[in-house]
């Protein structure tokens, strides 16, 4: 295999990017993959280069060729000028916000957040004298009004992950740009291969690795990338902290991101079957998937996103809990469980009518939130089509 010069990585496409990111099978005896390496002490061979740092890596928490691979490889697929790698998503959303908020300043965050990034605004930003205030997600041009002198940072992150509106990202960008403050945007449900952040204003991305980029629910993993200007702050923030990610960890999510291409149409196109489906059953309100044609946020998901994962909500016909517990309960496919983007599906109620500030959470009916993995379609929807007969015999 001839040595690809790093320069020319960018000009591949996506998905040779994903195969070849980070690799450098010369270092390692040929080897397809490098080693894990686990250490936290490393060695010099004399007094001058440890004194002088010599050698390229000096320090297990700062780094080791297995990290570094894993840094190109997340670069070479989100065009970001650095990348740190954090032990779980909600760790990358915490050393994001950090690295770019200060005492007194003040943080407009959207209202569909994932709940502990929530948490974490309420509570430890708060004690650190930072104010945040939440904001419609679907507020557009209306977010120029919140911005004050000392917003510092704006927090996108789109669609949300239960409710699923679309936030138009390069008109907020754009706006919060003009009143000098940071964008973050949690990319967790889309992944740079369905959505180039940075094309479209963000300066720090976050992703949960957990979901899509470990992709076998068998890890804990974060990230988040950095534009030039975010870059220095984020990266002081991080070796200040004395963050770093395991090393079996980092490992898995390498492997995982190698496959993320396949695994990610795959998700996108028996979602949308499956979808499609449950938006003709008279059991369903409403499926919330910007995907679909009719939905709300379709115009922008279409202008801006080039695909659509595995994860969306459906609204159920007003039903006593009983009913949405019988439907859930006999499921064989989709397991009950919190997090979402291995390669099985999953399911779970959902209701943000008692954490929402900012916008008012009535969709008419229950929520259930699904994870489509890459079980058969035709065994999933026999699965449901059960699941909405017991659904419909529980409701009376
Ligand atoms: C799961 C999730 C996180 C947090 O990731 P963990 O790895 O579970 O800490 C952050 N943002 C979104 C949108 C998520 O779904």
């Amino acid at each position: 295999m001839k040595k690809i010069n790093k320069n020319e990585i960018a000009t591949f496409g996506e998905n040779t990017r994903l195969v070849i990111g980070g690799r450098e099978p010369d270092d390692y005896h040929g080897f397809v993959n490098p080693p894990v390496y686990h250490g936290s002490t490393v060695l010099a061979p004399t007094t001058r280069d440890l004194l002088d740092h010599t050698q390229r890596y000096a320090y297990g928490r700062r780094g080791t060729p297995t990290t570094d691979a894993l840094e190109q490889a997340l670069r070479a697929i989100d065009g970001s000028a650095g990348v740190v790698l954090c032990p779980s998503g909600l760790a990358a959303v915490s050393t994001a916000l950090l690295s770019c908020l200060s005492a007194g300043d003040h943080l407009l965050m959207v209202d569909s957040a994932y709940g502990p990034t929530r948490h974490f605004c309420d509570g430890q930003l708060a004690r650190f004298g930072i104010e945040t205030t939440y904001y419609d997600p679907l507020i557009g041009e209306g977010i120029e009004a919140l911005l004050r002198p000392n917003t510092k940072a704006v927090y996108l992150e789109t669609p949300g992950s239960q409710s699923f509106e679309m936030q138009d990202v390069p008109l907020i960008a754009g706006i919060a740009h003009r009143h000098g403050a940071t964008v973050l945007l949690d990319n967790t449900w889309a992944t740079p291969l369905f959505f180039d952040a940075f094309g479209h204003g963000v300066d720090l991305m976050i992703q949960a690795g957990t979901k899509y980029i470990v992709g076998h629910s068998d890890a804990m993993f974060g990230a988040v990338s950095a534009n030039r200007k975010a870059w220095p702050a984020l990266k002081g923030f991080y070796g200040d902290a004395g963050l770093c990610a395991g090393p079996d960890d980092v490992y898995l999510a390498m492997r995982g991101l190698r496959t993320l291409g396949v695994r990610l149409r795959q998700h996108q196109e028996s979602a949308l079957r499956v979808a499609k489906w449950l938006a003709k059953r008279p059991e369903v309100l409403r499926v919330l998937h910007p995907a679909l044609d009719g939905d709300p946020g379709h115009a922008i998901w279409k202008r801006d996103f080039k695909g659509s994962s595995g994860l969306f909500s459906i609204v159920l016909q007003p039903a006593p809990e009983a009913a949405v517990e019988a439907f859930l309960d006999g499921l064989k496919f989709f397991g009950l469980g919190y997090s979402w983007g291995g390669f099985e599906s999953l399911a779970i109620p959902f209701d943000c009518s008692h954490y929402r500030t900012a916008t008012t959470w009535n969709p008419g009916g229950p929520g259930v939130r699904l994870h489509i993995g890459l079980e058969d379609v035709e065994d999933l929807i026999a699965d449901l089509d059960a699941g909405l007969a017991r659904f419909r015999a529980a409701r009376g």
